[in-house]
């Protein structure tokens, strides 16, 4: 690749400065790291190719996420012989998460009044070492021992 590279040179008699030299270096080695206009060209053209890809992404997942919205905002959460579609999983903060097995909405109920109160207890238990848990899931609450699935 041919440089062009024009740097004042002021005449020193032969002698160069080296204030001269690494002005001199310094503008070769800037030359050297530009793009020739044909690379500035192509990466010009790969940066907004690579742009527009994210914006058209962009674009996807929001359409996606819209329709999932008015899916979910039309779905009865029902099965179609009427049956609730429903799937839920209680958590030990007593909350109840649900799953729509239809729109994959997600409800939270919160815990009610029965549900934190055996929450509490269970965690009262546990914390005075009443409670244990062993590695293939049994639990014993005060000397009871339980399977849990
Ligand atoms: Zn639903």
């Amino acid at each position: 690749m041919a440089l062009d590279v024009t740097v004042p040179v002021p005449h020193t008699g032969g002698n160069m400065s080296e204030e001269t030299l690494t002005r001199i270096m310094t503008a070769a080695i800037t030359a050297a790291r530009a793009p020739s206009p044909e690379e500035a060209a192509t990466q010009e053209e790969t940066k907004k190719r690579l742009a527009h890809r994210r914006m058209t992404m962009l674009r996807l997942v929001e359409t996606e996420q819209k329709s999932i919205l008015r899916r979910q905002a039309l779905c009865s959460h029902r099965k179609p012989d009427g049956e609730v579609a429903m799937g839920g999983q209680p958590m030990a903060n007593g909350r109840m998460y649900k799953i729509c097995l239809r729109c994959q909405k997600v409800l939270v109920d919160e815990p009610t009044q029965e549900m934190t109160l055996a929450v509490n207890e269970l965690q009262r238990q546990a914390n005075e070492g009443k409670m244990t848990i062993s590695r293939d899931g049994k639990v014993t609450v005060a000397d009871v021992e339980m399977q849990v699935r």
